[in-house]
């Protein structure tokens, strides 16, 4: 349990975290960045990230986010693997607590929370979380080798989920409620033209069917909305890639939130209500691309040093 007093206060260790501590350290301004339980972020999950300038072949997250925390460590951002669990924001300097018992005081705070992944809902969907249910196909993907999977959802994630797992299971049934996707037209275009992923389009998931010694996942049933048809898929994994939502939960007693739920901001990032308070990334806007919020965490930073 430690005292620790900083001008600045970064919670988060995504791309908007990393790249806020960049420009604070360059500045000369003392601050600590607390990483939050996932070092790296959301990021670290991703297979392949092919669109963050300044790589001409495709990195992965995790090692992205590694170049990231080593640069920013570089540069002299000290970095504090800890949960912040509590804040009080009514007076200053604000209060942290965090998870290891630490209690860190600072003038200024970027707040850089991140999101976390949506799930269906389910009974069915909870109960095998872990056992056939999955919302990473990096991460699990590997267990299904040579076995039928699905992915539900039908943007960006689901897709580039869907041609993951193209690479080494031997069917993909790509699920998703409308008959037409919201992902990137280069991904539509290398979706339609893999012959192991079959789309089920206006289909939703009723049901995951599975058993309980082991506990495991046996397939899915799913319903046209359009026509009713009610049909089981015998899948032995289902990869849930249907959005996220903000990481607002320790903020919302402080800070207004928008109509989408993201904290509100004077602009896509940066300044809240309260003076002092700035946020950066995927818990107040919903872009997730890495370089939207490096670009975010660097305005935050920016502002803040004004402040300071
Ligand atoms: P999106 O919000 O873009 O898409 C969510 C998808 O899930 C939609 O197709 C939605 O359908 C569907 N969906 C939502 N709720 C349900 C539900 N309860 N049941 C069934 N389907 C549901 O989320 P993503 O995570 O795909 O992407 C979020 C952001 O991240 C986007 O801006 C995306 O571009 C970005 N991203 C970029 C990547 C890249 O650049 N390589 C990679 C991954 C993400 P409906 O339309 O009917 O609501």
């Amino acid at each position: 349990m430690s005292e620790y007093k900083s001008d600045l206060l970064i919670i988060g260790s995504g791309p908007a975290g990393y790249t806020a501590g960049i420009y604070a350290a360059r500045a000369g301004i003392s601050s600590l960045l607390v990483s939050g339980a996932q070092k790296g972020g959301q990021l670290i999950l991703s297979s392949e990230v092919e669109n963050f300038p300044g790589f001409a072949d495709p990195i992965t997250g995790y090692d992205l986010m590694e170049r990231i925390r080593q640069q920013a460590q570089k540069i002299g951002v000290h970095i504090i693997d800890d949960v912040i669990t509590e804040v009080d924001f009514f007076d200053h300097p604000f209060v942290c607590n965090s998870e290891a018992g630490n209690c860190y005081t600072s003038r200024a705070i970027i707040i850089a929370t991140g999101a976390s992944v949506k799930w269906l809902g389910l009974p069915s969907e909870q109960k095998y979380i872990g056992h056939g249910v999955s919302s990473c196909a990096t991460c699990d993907g590997f267990f299904f080798s040579g076995k039928e999977v699905a992915v539900v959802g039908g943007g960006n994630t689901a897709v580039e989920e869907a041609l993951y797992l193209a690479n080494f299971v031997e069917k993909v049934y790509l699920i998703h409620r409308r008959h037409s996707l919201n992902a990137e037209h280069i991904m539509q275009k290398r979706l339609f033209e893999n012959r192991k992923i079959i789309i089920m389009w206006n289909n939703i998931i009723e049901e995951v069917l599975g058993n309980d010694d082991p506990l495991e996942v046996t397939g899915i049933k799913i319903r046209n909305i359009k026509t009713d048809r009610v049909q089981k898929l015998a899948v032995s994994g289902l990869f849930v890639a249907i959005g996220h939502h903000p990481n607002t939960e320790l903020f919302r007693r402080y800070l207004r939130l928008d109509g989408g739920g993201y904290i509100a901001t004077n602009g896509a990032c940066g300044e809240t209500d309260i003076k002092g308070v700035y946020a950066a990334g995927d818990v107040c806007n919903p872009y997730r691309q890495a370089i939207i919020a490096a670009g975010c965490g660097a305005r935050s930073a920016m502002e803040a040093i004004k402040y300071l």
